[in-house]
């Protein structure tokens, strides 16, 4: 076996060559190529695609003969969007569960929110998100089932970086009672308790065996929240595995200790003040704010909440805390899809003052930098991964462009042309980029 392997493994990479080699080459004419970084649009611009990768973007590149054309002339074209903090395999709703969580994953299996889940890929894919940090509350590990099977390429969907089940102190964000939590272990697959160093160490190996990308942690969702040196110990042990650390923050005494011990990245703004966020920005701490805005059917938001929000996000972007655009947005609103959901989050955004290029770099950008794909995936450059979508009008003058995405590519094929969803060639009888993927 010992001996086989390698010869295996050349195979396997000459096989993948051969077929990047021999697949056609796709040309892209942009109008106009929005490039966040640089904060600039060029104009006429072409991008060549082979395989699964972008070759070669400029003015002047040269359109191979048979290459196949797609005229994105009247468009803007830009790099795909990044959510950096949902819950793909969760949607709670007024039936069966009354809007609350808890009732979730008693109402419903491991099986039906995976399949849930590939649908919310889709839609969050749809409109324009090709990475989604998938931040826990998923069941039995259904963000590690929808990661494999967009990756081995049974469906189409974003690339997800998953964290596994959430892990925290006994209870992690639910408050059940001795019989349920107990007797019937009712907190157990949604959160993973963990209260001592040897039961932190075991979780951060657990959800890293089951398919983890990035570790999600409860930092305070109770008041025997971890200290700065148990979160010490989560990031050490991650850091093993190349993976970060994520936690959800509540209070600032939370917030503190996160910082102190030097997260990789804090979810949600309740205990973000003035002062945490200076302490973020120094110490390069993402800020995955889920800034919830207040139009949202069915999931009001107190003027006061709102305009807490507001002040806050304008707080982190003025003390230049990195910011990524994470929602949340992990409920059902009638009439929208999920990355509809999640598109409406711009209105916080935009009340907060920030200018339109830096949403879209947070949108971009800080999400490629969060997910840490930086170096592969995000960027419209030669060697990148092609994940390419186009909107029309120009986003750096009305973020509201975004709304609109009428073309999405990912990882080289067309998911979306002419504002319609034409999938098809994703859908495989088997896995056809490699059945390993774990
Ligand atoms: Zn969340």
């Amino acid at each position: 076996m010992r001996r086989l392997l390698p010869s295996l493994v050349v195979l396997t990479l000459s096989a993948t060559i051969l077929t990047a080699q021999n697949a056609p080459v796709v040309a892209i004419r942009a109008g106009r190529l929005l490039d966040p970084d640089a904060g600039r649009v060029l104009t006429n611009q072409v991008i060549l695609i082979q395989g699964t990768k972008i070759t070669d973007v400029g003015p002047n590149v040269a359109i191979p003969a048979g290459a196949q054309v797609i005229d994105l002339s009247r468009m803007t074209v830009m790099p795909g969007l990044v959510e950096a903090h949902n819950h793909l395999a969760l949607t709670y709703k007024p039936e069966p569960e009354s809007n609350i969580y808890y009732y979730t994953y008693v109402q419903e299996s491991t099986a039906l929110r995976a399949i849930q889940a590939a649908s919310n890929g889709i839609q969050m894919l749809a409109s324009g998100f090709t990475i989604v940090r998938d931040m826990g509350n998923n069941a039995l590990y259904a963000d590690t089932a929808l990661r494999q099977a967009i990756e081995q390429g049974w469906i189409p969907g974003p690339t997800i970086i998953n964290s596994g089940i959430i892990i925290g102190g006994m209870g992690g964000q639910f408050f059940p009672t001795p019989e349920m939590a107990q007797q019937h272990n009712i907190v157990y697959p949604e959160y993973l308790d963990a209260d001592t160093p040897d039961e932190i160490v075991k979780a951060v190996r657990q959800n890293i065996l089951f398919g983890a990308k990035v570790i999600k942690i409860c930092v305070d969702c109770k008041p025997y929240g971890y200290t700065a040196d148990e979160i010490r110990l989560v990031i050490r042990e991650a850091a093993k595995s190349g993976m970060k650390v994520e936690g959800h923050v509540q209070t600032v005494n939370g917030a503190r200790n996160a910082i102190e011990a030097g997260i990789w990245s804090i979810a949600h703004s309740g205990g973000l003040n003035e002062e945490m966020h200076t302490l973020m920005a120094q110490k390069g701490i993402y800020r995955a704010g889920t800034d919830t805005p207040d139009t949202l059917a069915g999931h009001p938001v107190s003027p006061q909440a709102y305009q807490r929000n507001v002040a806050s996000l304008k707080d982190a972007y003025a003390k230049k805390v990195p910011l990524t655009f994470s929602t949340d947005a992990d409920y059902y609103v009638a009439g929208k899809t999920r990355g509809e959901v999640c598109m409406e989050f711009l209105k916080t955004w935009k009340d907060a003052g920030i200018p339109n290029v830096d949403i879209l770099r947070a949108m971009t950008i800080g999400g490629y930098k969060v997910s840490q794909t930086e170096s592969t995936r995000g960027p419209i450059k030669a060697g990148f991964f092609a994940d390419i979508i186009a909107v029309p009008g120009n986003p750096i003058d009305d973020v509201d462009a975004l709304k609109n995405v009428q073309f999405v590519m990912k990882d080289g094929q067309v998911f979306k042309k002419d504002g319609v969803m034409t999938p098809a060639s994703f859908f495989h009888g088997g896995p056809v980029n490699g059945w390993r993927i774990r």
